[in-house]
C-alpha cells in the first residue's frame, strides 16, 4: 500500500470512530481530500484508493491538474478566496464552491456556469470565530447573503463552511463548530432541505466537527502529508 493508501484508511477509520461515538451514521459524513500543493500523481494515487472528492485553494494550480486528471471520474470543490477575475474558470472546472461570502462573486458565478453543466452546488463561509483578518460573512449578514444566493438559477445553495482560529482549546473550537451548524439549522428552515451540507473539520480537529454534525470533512495533511509553508 502506498503512503497516500494507507493515510486515506487511517483518515477513513477516525472518521468512522468518530460517527460511532456519537451514533450518527457514516454515510452522514463525506470526506473531501485537499490536494493543493500536492502533485496529479499524489492525486491519482488518492482516487486509485477509492477517494473521489477533491479540494483544492489556488485556481492556476488547480486547472492543469484537472486538466491532467480528465480521465478519471472526479468531483472538484474550490475551497480558497475567490476574486472577481477568477469566477470564470470556477464555474466552468469545478462541481462545488465552499468559499463564497459576497453576493457579487455569487452572481458572477451564477452567470457564468454553462447552462448545460448541472447547478454549482455552494456554500456560503462563515466568520463564526470574529477575526478581522478572516474570510466569511459574519453571522449578522448571513441570512440575508443566504436568502439573495438561494434566488440564484445556476447555483445551488447546499450549506455552510467554517475555518475555525487555530486553537488547542477544543471547547473553543467545538463552540465553533455548534455555532455553524445551529446557524445553518436556522437557514434550513427558511430555505429548505437541500442545505443538507456543514463543510467543516479539518486533519487536526475532524472528531470535534463530526460530533457537531459535520457532513463534509476538508482532510489535507493527514491524507498527503505536510505542505511546504506558504
Ligand atoms: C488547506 C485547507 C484544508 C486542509 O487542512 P489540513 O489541516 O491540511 O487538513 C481545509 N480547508 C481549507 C479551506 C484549506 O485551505
Amino acid at each position: 500500500m502506498t503512503g497516500i493508501a494507507a493515510n486515506l484508511q487511517t483518515v477513513r477509520g477516525r472518521i468512522a470512530r468518530a460517527v460511532q461515538a456519537v451514533e450518527r451514521p457514516v454515510q452522514a459524513v463525506s470526506l473531501l481530500a485537499v490536494s493543493k500543493t500536492f502533485t496529479a500523481a499524489a492525486v491519482r494515487e488518492a482516487a486509485a484508493a477509492g477517494q473521489r472528492a477533491f479540494g483544492e485553494s489556488y485556481l492556476q494550480e488547480a486547472l492543469p491538474k484537472i486538466e491532467a486528471l480528465a480521465d478519471l471520474d472526479l468531483e472538484w470543490h474550490f475551497i480558497g478566496p475567490l476574486q472577481a477575475n477568477k469566477t470564470r474558470a470556477v464555474a466552468g472546472a469545478f462541481q462545488w464552491v465552499h468559499s463564497l461570502d459576497r453576493l457579487r462573486i455569487a452572481q458572477r458565478l451564477s452567470e457564468q456556469r454553462d447552462v448545460h453543466l448541472p447547478p454549482l452546488q455552494v456554500c456560503l463561509q462563515v466568520n463564526v470565530s470574529g477575526e478581522q483578518s478572516k474570510s466569511g460573512v459574519t453571522p449578522e449578514e448571513l441570512p440575508a447573503l443566504a436568502h439573495a444566493v438561494a434566488a440564484l438559477p445556476r447555483l445551488q445553495l447546499r450549506g455552510l463552511m467554517t475555518i475555525p482560529e487555530a486553537s488547542d482549546d477544543t471547547a473553543l473550537v467545538r463552540s465553533r463548530f455548534a455555532r455553524l451548524r445551529e446557524l445553518r439549522d436556522d437557514l434550513r428552515s427558511q430555505l429548505g432541505p437541500q442545505l443538507d451540507t456543514l463543510s467543516m473539520g479539518m486533519s487536526g480537529d475532524l472528531e470535534l466537527a463530526v460530533a457537531e454534525g459535520a457532513t463534509l470533512l476538508r482532510i489535507g495533511t493527514a491524507i498527503f502529508g505536510e505542505r511546504p509553508p506558504a
